[in-house]
């Protein structure tokens, strides 16, 4: 008897599952119990009987999603485990208990090894992404498990997956704080310190994924007039203005951004006159700035191609906002360039960006490229884990 409902799979549809891939898509399956339910663990079986994978199973295209490749002794002691080593990781990348850093992702989804789970570390709280209903229903065994994991670093878990559940299921689903309760908000990436509004701000209530890429940006900002497009609470605009930018111009269209984009520039004491802001579109603001002006233009738009259908849309608008970036930057000026599309691609990205600078008739070469780091780490068996791809380039 098996632990768990039983899901049988086609002949030809083990071995992507023998290979690790985490999803298991409704034409793969050949039988399953009666018993299956959705948002509950099932056994994932060859169609000779054996055991491949313990997963959650949802009605959809992906049927299963896998959190382990070997049978599991408990669901307390599986979280256990996925937390702790995840919490490894970070550890043994430098990220844990760093002087300069308290801001991280501790668990990363697939790269973790459990879809439809997020969790962010902000200075003492963790602030927990729920994808899928499965996961939500264990939100509390995953906040023991962290408790057992941080100890006495973790003040409070709060959880915001009412924000990213299907309609149908986030209307039983309210964000609130399920340990401790509201803290210092004020955590620090690599010396700069900003405030977060995990509660009302987007996604977890930062955009840690771009933190290397901040630190990047520090190393051409010096003298130099920097724009950040899409800034959000000027992530980027800091560590510009604190390499010492001569003048740094953040846009976005979230007037609540903007205000906590100048709060952080105060935040770190940057001298008046340096920083600017701008709660406005940006496809407008770069029409009307003028052209030879910035040095350095940072574009960090959000997801344009939400699903593979919107991906041709998306690739226009990536072309439409560096063609912009080119027209406006100086020459012997650089331009950092990212997508977060999951569904486009590094090939069509770079692709899109060819074709702006084709367009823009300048001589523009790839001086670096970009990616999520470390504690954002994707499955190699699972290559749609890797989301933020960017480009430095020069313009002369
Ligand atoms: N670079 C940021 C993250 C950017 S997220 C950081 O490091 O923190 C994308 C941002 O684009 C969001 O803040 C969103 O409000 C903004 N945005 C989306 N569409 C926009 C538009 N057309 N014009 C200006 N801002 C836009």
């Amino acid at each position: 008897m098996s632990q768990y409902p039983v899901v049988t799979l086609y002949a030809q549809k083990a071995e992507a599952v023998k290979r690790f891939h985490p999803w298991i898509f409704s034409g793969a399956i050949q039988r399953k119990e009666n018993t299956v339910t959705e948002n509950a663990l099932v056994q994932v079986q060859d169609e000779k009987g054996q055991f491949l994978a313990v997963g959650y199973y949802s009605i959809g295209s992906i049927a299963v999603r896998i959190v382990s490749f070997k049978p599991i002794e408990s669901i307390d002691q599986l979280w256990l485990d996925k937390i702790q080593s995840a919490y490894n990781l970070r550890k043994s990348i430098g990220l844990v208990d760093n002087k300069e850093t308290n801001v991280y992702r501790l668990f990363n989804a697939e790269g973790d090894g459990v879809p439809g789970l997020i969790i962010d570390y902000y200075n003492g709280t963790c602030v927990l992404q729920a994808h899928s209903m499965f996961v939500h229903k264990n939100r509390f065994i995953i906040t023991e498990a962290l408790q057992k994991v941080l100890g006495s670093s973790l003040k409070a878990v709060y959880d915001k997956s009412e924000a990213v559940l299907e309609r149908k299921e986030k209307s039983t689903v309210a964000a609130q704080y399920i340990l401790g309760e509201k803290s210092t908000n004020e955590v620090m990436e690599h010396g700069n310190k900003f405030l977060v509004d995990w509660e009302t701000g987007q996604k977890t209530g930062f955009f840690i994924d771009q933190r290397e890429n901040r630190k990047l940006l520090a190393q051409y900002s010096k003298g130099r007039k920097v724009l950040n497009t899409f800034s959000y609470t000027g992530g980027f605009s800091v560590y510009a203005a604190q390499a010492g930018a001569t003048l740094v111009h953040s846009v976005d269209s979230s007037v609540k951004a903007i205000e906590l984009a100048v709060q952080n520039v105060q935040l770190n004491n940057i001298p008046e006159g340096i920083h600017e802001a701008a709660a406005e579109d940006v496809f407008d603001f770069m029409k009307r700035s003028p052209n030879n002006f910035y040095d350095v233009i940072v574009l960090d738009p959000p997801a344009f191609a939400k699903n593979q259908h919107s991906r041709h849309q998306a690739v226009q608008a990536y072309r439409r906002i560096n063609k912009a970036a080119f027209d406006k930057v100086k020459p012997g000026g650089f331009v950092f360039t990212f997508s977060c599309s999951q569904a486009v691609g590094p090939e069509l990205f770079d692709g899109a960006v060819a074709a702006a600078a084709i367009e823009s008739g300048r001589n523009i070469r790839v001086i670096d490229h970009l990616n999520q780091p470390a504690d954002h780490p994707q499955s190699i068996y699972h290559p749609e884990g890797l989301y933020l791809k960017g480009l430095v380039l020069s313009v002369e």
